[in-house]
């Protein structure tokens, strides 16, 4: 029997007298089949330290830690540690740390793995309410994790690995796909949680590049050029470059310079730009940085 069978689970909840906490996002898996596929499409082995967000009572940190060399969980709601303690009891290659992992410093626990020169990958079931911000506080973290294989919202996965002049197309697939690529592994229905969440889920797949996609001078401003073109989606990017940017005469010149060197239509939509299109725009602006 595992933590995630309905009976075992519902069986640790009573004991513990644990009740949800929505505002944390609490939505624990109860499937085992669905834990066996994360841990599949992860590929870990013992060769593999994983850290997890959000272990909850343990469900899917007990089947990493059988197929992990170690597993560091980070859970931010204290009443889950003692359960954890419990549930996990029979695991030398787990510690929970009982902090926020916005807030935590990754850089100083993640040398405390036994082994710190195998590479990291992040599985979790986040909490939907800061599925971004912990993938973008991960990613930007600079810690070398390999792979994210991570269960979110799946309208977010699809906007997150989604390619040019679609719909779901927009800064954040820049943001991730600059440093990784992102696929969605498989589609989770909602039943297989408690309590259920309003939305289907989805395994995001995100490997990191040895490189970022495209060579840019000055990323933040390459990220910034991005998110400005989806200010208005409906707008073309001439319009939202200006409005950004600033209705100067100045400005307009150096707007249709710019445009015209790196052949870029001022009437599209930000939508229909690649990465490496954006890179080539973020360059070409650079003299209107503020
Ligand atoms: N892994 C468990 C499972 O699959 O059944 C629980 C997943 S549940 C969707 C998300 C978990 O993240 C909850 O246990 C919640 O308390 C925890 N959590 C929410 N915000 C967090 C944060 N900022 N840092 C760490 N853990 C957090």
């Amino acid at each position: 029997m595992h933590i995630a069978d309905y009976r075992v689970t519902k069986a640790i909840l009573d004991r513990h007298g644990f009740s949800f906490k929505k505002s944390l996002g609490q939505n624990f898996l109860t499937d085992t089949n669905i834990l066996q596929k994360i841990v599949d499409t992860a590929e870990i082995d013992r060769n593999v330290n994983v850290i997890e967000i959000g272990p909850g009572i343990g469900a899917l940190t007990e089947f990493i830690a059988e197929n992990a060399a170690e597993v560091m969980a980070f859970e931010i709601d204290d009443r889950l540690i003692p359960i954890l303690a419990d549930t996990l009891r029979d695991f030398d290659n787990v510690t929970v740390i009982n902090e926020d992992v916005l807030k935590a410093d990754l850089q100083t626990h993640i040398r405390n793995f036994k082994n710190p020169d195998l590479p990291i990958k992040v599985v979790a079931n986040l909490p939907y309410y800061i599925t971004t911000p912990i993938l973008m506080h991960l990613i930007e973290s600079k810690i070398p994790f390999t792979e994210f294989v991570v269960m979110m919202q799946k309208e977010v996965a699809d906007r997150i690995s989604a390619e040019p002049n679609t719909k779901a197309y927009g800064s954040l697939s820049i943001a991730v796909q600059y440093y990784m690529t992102a696929q969605v592994a498989f589609i989770v229905p909602k039943t297989v949680f408690v309590p259920a969440p309003n939305v289907d889920s989805a395994i995001l797949k995100m490997t990191r590049r040895d490189a970022p996609m495209v060579e840019v001078s000055d990323e933040d401003f390459f990220f910034k050029v991005a998110k400005l073109a989806f200010l208005h989606r409906r707008k073309t990017l001439w319009n939202n470059l200006q409005s950004a940017f600033g209705k100067t005469e100045e400005v307009r010149e150096q707007l249709t310079q710019a445009l015209e060197v790196v052949d870029i239509s001022p009437q599209i939509r930000g939508e229909a730009l690649s990465i490496p299109e954006f890179a080539k725009l973020s360059e070409a602006l650079l003299p209107l940085k503020k």
